[in-house]
């Protein structure tokens, strides 16, 4: 019930009204009794230093960033965290004394999911489909996993060598190759872990794949397949790669733990995953 006293957590975005956040966030708040709502509050580009101005008046405990704002947001922020600086982007903000302190909880997310398999991921050599925004907490994410080396492929070489140049002074620089398409054939047979990062097979066209079915034959039976999609779950790419034997990963954990990590920076206690999970769940089996 939303009381004199209720607080307000959200997340910024424009658009927002697709975001699963609140739906998860709104089913852990409420499984752990707390006095706070999650809201989707929609800001505009132009419109964002004003409205962080805003939550500071307002009292906003925290929220979480999404497209278009988690770059913009940085120079408004008093403190940035390490992993934030090094992916380059927040996604999780709260309000400290000093002012709004930011964070990136998408590299724990995805890291969780592979930990959770109790595999020796040290020096094990990671491919990276596609250089954008969630290729950079992947990248990150492989480096603190102990990958050996990062082979990120990508379809427009001014932005891969872009991409390859931006992490000059973060632990990721030594470990991050880059390639064209074409290259796949030499990267594949070796791969311990391939990542999807971009959206091809998403909902609304789960018909495709990042990879031919000649190219998922080249993987080894033992290679970690993880698709960052969550819609649908599994993707055309993880159903061909557990035909074959491989392990697969989707997206929707990854989405679960970024939303849990910020959750449990804002409340401060431990919050209930497996409440969020089914919301999560719930929210995208819906017909
Ligand atoms: P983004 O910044 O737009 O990056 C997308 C990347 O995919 C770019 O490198 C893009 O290449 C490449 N790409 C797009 N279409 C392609 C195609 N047809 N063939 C080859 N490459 C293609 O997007 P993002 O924010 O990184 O998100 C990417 C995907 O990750 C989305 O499906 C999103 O839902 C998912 N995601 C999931 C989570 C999670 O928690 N599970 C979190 C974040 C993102 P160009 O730059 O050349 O266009």
């Amino acid at each position: 019930m939303i009381t004199g006293t209720t607080q307000l957590l959200g997340v910024i975005g424009h658009p927002v009204t697709h975001s699963l956040s609140p739906v998860m966030h709104n089913a852990a708040l409420q499984a752990l009794g707390r006095d706070l709502v999650y809201l989707p509050l929609p800001v505009r580009p132009a419109d964002l230093a004003i409205a962080v101005a805003g939550f500071g008046a307002i009292g906003l405990v925290g929220f979480n960033v999404t497209i278009p704002h988690k770059q913009a947001i940085m120079p408004l922020l008093t403190e940035i965290s390490e992993v934030a600086q090094a992916v380059g982007a927040v996604n999780t903000v709260w309000q400290t004394e000093a002012g709004w302190h930011g964070t990136n909880t998408d590299v724990l997310g995805f890291l969780a999911p592979l930990q959770a398999m109790a595999r020796a991921w040290a020096e094990a050599p990671a491919v990276v489909l596609g250089n954008g925004g969630a290729a950079r907490a992947v990248v990150v994410g492989c480096a603190q996993l102990g990958c050996g080396a990062i082979q990120v492929v990508g379809r427009n070489p001014a932005k891969l060598t872009a991409f390859r140049e931006s992490w000059a002074g973060f632990p990721p620089a030594k470990l991050v190759q880059v390639h064209d398409w074409a290259q796949l054939a030499q990267l594949l047979p070796t791969a311990a872990l391939v990542v999807n990062t971009t959206p091809v097979g998403m909902h609304p066209h789960p018909d495709q794949m990042p990879l031919t079915v000649e190219q998922i034959a080249q993987l080894s039976p033992d290679c970690v397949v993880y698709d960052l999609i969550y819609t649908p779950r599994p993707t055309r790419l993880l159903q061909q790669a557990a035909a074959q034997g491989c392990p697969t990963l989707d997206g929707a954990e990854m989405l679960v733990q970024q939303g849990a990590a910020a959750l449990e920076l804002w409340l401060q206690q431990p919050v209930p995953v497996e409440v969020m999970r089914q919301a999560l769940l719930n929210a995208t089996t819906k017909p």
